[in-house]
C-alpha cells in the first residue's frame, strides 16, 4: 500500500512592496505553487498555518504539478489544510503553527 503523502498547491511567498514614508516591506502574498516556482519565488510558507514548507514533485513527469507538503507533523496536525488535521476525529480545532516562518 502506497503512502499517502500531503499535497498542497497553494502556498504563501515572500514579496516585498514599497513602503509609504520611503524603503521596502515584506510581505506575504498567496500563490500557486507552480506560479510561484515560475515567478523564481524563493521563500515559502503554509498559507494555512504560517508553518515550514518543503517543496516537492517539481521534477516529476510532465503534467504533474509541483506541491508542498508540512515539514512538520505536529503542524499538520493542527493546521486547516494539513492532511493530518483531515484526517484527526476528535474534533480538534486548527491552530497556527508554533514554528511560523517569520
Ligand atoms: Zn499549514
Amino acid at each position: 500500500m502506497a503512502v499517502e503523502r500531503e499535497k498542497i498547491y497553494e502556498v504563501e511567498v515572500k514579496r516585498r512592496r514599497v513602503k509609504e514614508g520611503g524603503g521596502y516591506e515584506p510581505f506575504w502574498k498567496v500563490k500557486n505553487v507552480a506560479t510561484a516556482l515560475s515567478d523564481s519565488d524563493t521563500e515559502f510558507r503554509c498559507k494555512d498555518c504560517g508553518g515550514q514548507v518543503k517543496l516537492l514533485g517539481r521534477n516529476s513527469k510532465a503534467g504533474a504539478p509541483p506541491y508542498v507538503e508540512h515539514k512538520l507533523n505536529a503542524d499538520s496536525e493542527y493546521c486547516a489544510g494539513g492532511m493530518l488535521f483531515k484526517k484527526a476525529t476528535d474534533g480538534r480545532e486548527p491552530k497556527a503553527s508554533e514554528h511560523p516562518v517569520e
